[in-house]
């Protein structure tokens, strides 16, 4: 698989608040590094999660790689192409065209006085990208719809508390794919939904990887989950990559104390569909619903 997004040697530094006291005791403040000398390679049309616990750093690399957050060391690479820097506005443009990011809580990514359509076109209209009110109305429609929002006409005209959890994420998803980005980076995307909903969103996400080929770096804390759905597995602690490789070997032979804790302790989702559906299979219903039938396509 070709490479299409790289981070070479990548490091964040914040300086910390300096509160009055600390300048009256001269206090010398640490810095907080939230990257540390971080190398990653996402390639076309593959699923990267990132794991690691609250704090190791992971939101932090979606906004280096959404260039929402200048890396103060190391070099950032799309395509071969050299994007530390972007100087012009239109060069920041047509990078925020190709990658997207899709955050945890989809009420804060959407406008409540807009309407789902208003949301999906703006993208367009901000960036010029699409053509007359015909073809803007037609693309936004076509990428509602896509998203899992049927009859697209009517979720169109609908505002985000008109919807579910779920409705609004795939919301949320249709306002990045209208902008037919390379890569998706979700962060956290099914953290605050409930597990069935969970399930689908995860699915729409992995049928999309299919249809519009589509790379996605997805963030989470729950190891579990990210070995259910990704080719490749990469483990953080502290603003460091401490651990990358194939799910199976991540999950079967976790290289690192830190990995095989994160195991351990995380609440999966997956042995929560896998509960859910053991008692609904109880109960005489079907027993589908696991992560490996979600994963399942993509797999084959
Ligand atoms: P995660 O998403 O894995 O929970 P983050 O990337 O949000 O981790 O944060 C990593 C570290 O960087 C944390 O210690 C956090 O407090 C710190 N950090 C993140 N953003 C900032 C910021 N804007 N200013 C200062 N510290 C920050
Ligand atoms: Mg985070």
């Amino acid at each position: 698989m070709e490479p299409l997004l790289e981070f070479r040697d990548v490091s964040v530094r914040f300086s910390p608040h300096r509160k009055l006291s600390d300048v009256f005791r001269r206090t010398e403040l640490q810095e907080i590094c939230a990257m540390d000398g971080v190398n990653l390679t996402v390639h076309r049309g593959e699923i990267h999660a990132i794991v690691g616990e609250s704090g190791s750093g992971k939101s932090t690399l979606a906004r280096v790689a959404t260039r929402l957050q200048t890396p103060t060391e190391g070099q950032i690479f799309m395509n071969g192409e050299d994007v530390t820097t972007l100087g012009s506005q239109a060069a920041v443009r047509a990078y925020r065209k190709r990658v997207q990011m899709i955050f945890q809580d989809p009420f804060s990514s959407l406008n409540p006085s807009q309407t789902i359509f208003d949301h999906v076109a703006e993208p367009l209209i901000v960036n010029n990208l699409g053509g007359g009110a015909k073809s803007i109305s037609e693309k936004v429609l076509s990428t509602i719809a896509s998203a899992g929002l049927r009859p697209a006409e009517i979720f169109a005209r609908r505002y985000p508390d008109e919807l579910s959890g779920g409705q609004r994420q795939r919301a949320v998803i249709a306002g990045a794919l209208v902008m037919e980005p390379e890569l998706v980076i979700a962060d956290e995307p099914v953290s605050m939904l409930d597990v069935s909903v969970s399930a689908e969103i995860l699915k729409l996400l992995l049928e999309l990887r299919v249809s519009r080929g589509l790379a996605y770096i997805f963030i989470t804390h729950d190891l579990h989950l990210a070995a259910a759905i990704a080719d490749r597995v990469t483990v953080m602690r502290k603003g460091r990559i401490i651990e990358t490789g194939l799910p199976q070997q991540v999950l079967k032979d976790p290289a690192q104390e830190y990995t095989r804790q994160l195991l351990d302790s995380a609440p999966s989702l997956d042995e929560a569909l896998q509960r859910r559906a053991s008692r609904r299979s109880v109960s005489g219903a079907s027993a589908s619903g696991t992560l490996a039938d979600v994963a399942g396509p993509v797999q084959s």
